[in-house]
This record gives C-alpha cells, structure tokens and sequence, in this order.
C-alpha cells in the first residue's frame, strides 16, 4: 500500500500550516511548524509571488495530505463528488470524511488520521458485524463500527474504555465502554473542521 514517507512536520512547513497529523505531538509545544515556520529546504526562507495555480494547488496538497490521501486516490474522491447532486467540494469532503480511518480518528479512538489508519489497516475493527480493514472503507448512515472481540482486551483499548468522551462530531456516536459506535448521519460542510477551501481544489481540476 502505498503512504507518504516524507516527515510529517515537513508536510506542515511545506504547506506554511499545522495540519496535525501527529496527534498529541502537535498540542504540546514541541510542534516544529512553531519552531520554523518556513518551507523545508535551502530556499523556504525566500518569499516568491504565488500565481492563482500555485495556491490552489497548495490547498489540494494541505488536503490530500491531511486526510493521508495520495494523487490518484485523491483524484477519484473529486470525481465521484462531481457526479454527485450538490456543491463538488462539500461533497469531497464528506467522502474524505467518511474514510474509515478518518471516522475512528474523529470517534477520538486515534490521536492522529495515520494511528487510526494503523489501527484499521491493522484489522482491529468490524463494521455491522463483519472484519474490515480498508482504511478508504466508506461508511454510510446506520453503519455500526466495533472493536473486534478478540482485540478489546488489549492494552491500548483497555485505556480507551477508560476515556471520557470529548466533543464528537454530531454524526458520529461511539461509546468507549463497549467500543461500539454508529454512523448516525452523512457529515455536512459544517462538520469538517479542517481549514480547507475546498472550492480551490474543484477549480484546479475543473481546468
Ligand atoms: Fe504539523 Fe503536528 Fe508536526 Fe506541528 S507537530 S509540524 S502540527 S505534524
């Protein structure tokens, strides 16, 4: 399977923005995009004139990279919401957001998209009652995420039992007791917290 291999602190200089793709490494000042604010490499100190392009393709990298997404992949996720009723780049981001990696890390059951990735790709999670273990899986409403049977007393789920539920996205439930959680509803513009202007990324590739 293919994963960027990069830093994943240069991902977040390279695109001049914390995009928090180390969990809690990110909250505690030791962030290196606080450190050096400044693209990687000899010339991230210069300052160039960004074209129209240039910016939007920025704001599709910061995406792509966000949610742990590569080219190809990333690609398809625009056309399949071209194809679908509504505004292309609400509706890209709700299937970026409906990734099964990206559900388990907003059920707060990874710190980072690439724990939970880890952790699904890892064969740690049944959805309605079956094994899957596609990060790319895409949930729908009704869908019922658990924590396999033979996984739950392990250490780490052990201390997530233990966790107190934070602020879940209004279309997600999980319960840390029983590991269990739901899909109650698609998720909207308005759920997606990621600072995304999304209608750059459908212009680059309506061009
Ligand atoms: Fe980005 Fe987190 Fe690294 Fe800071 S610590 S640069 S937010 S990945």
């Amino acid at each position: 399977m293919a994963k960027y291999t990069e830093s994943k602190c240069r991902l977040c200089r390279r695109e001049g923005a914390k995009l928090f793709l180390k969990g809690e490494r990110c909250f505690k000042g030791v962030c290196a995009f606080e450190k050096r604010p400044v693209a990687p490499g000899q010339h991230g100190m210069s300052r160039k004139k960004v074209s129209e392009y240039g910016l939007q393709l920025r704001e599709k990298q910061k995406c792509k990279r966000i949610y742990g997404v590569l080219e190809g992949q990333f690609r398809k996720y625009y056309e399949k919401a071209d194809r679908m009723k509504g505004i292309t780049g609400e509706n890209m981001l709700s299937l970026l957001e409906r990734r099964l990696d990206n559900v388990i890390f907003r059920m707060g059951i990874g710190s980072s998209r690439s724990q939970a990735r880890q952790l699904v790709t890892h064969a740690h999670f049944t959805v309605n009652g079956r094994p899957v273990n596609i990060a790319s899986y895409c949930v729908k409403v009704g869908d019922e995420i658990a924590v396999k049977e033979t996984k739950r007393d392990n250490k780490y789920f052990a201390e997530i039992k233990q966790m107190k539920v934070g602020t879940m996205p209004k279309w997600l439930e999980f319960n840390p007791e029983t590991l269990t959680g739901k899909i109650l509803a698609l998720p909207v513009r308005e759920d997606v917290d990621v600072q995304i202007k999304e209608h750059m990324i459908v212009e680059l590739y309506s061009k």
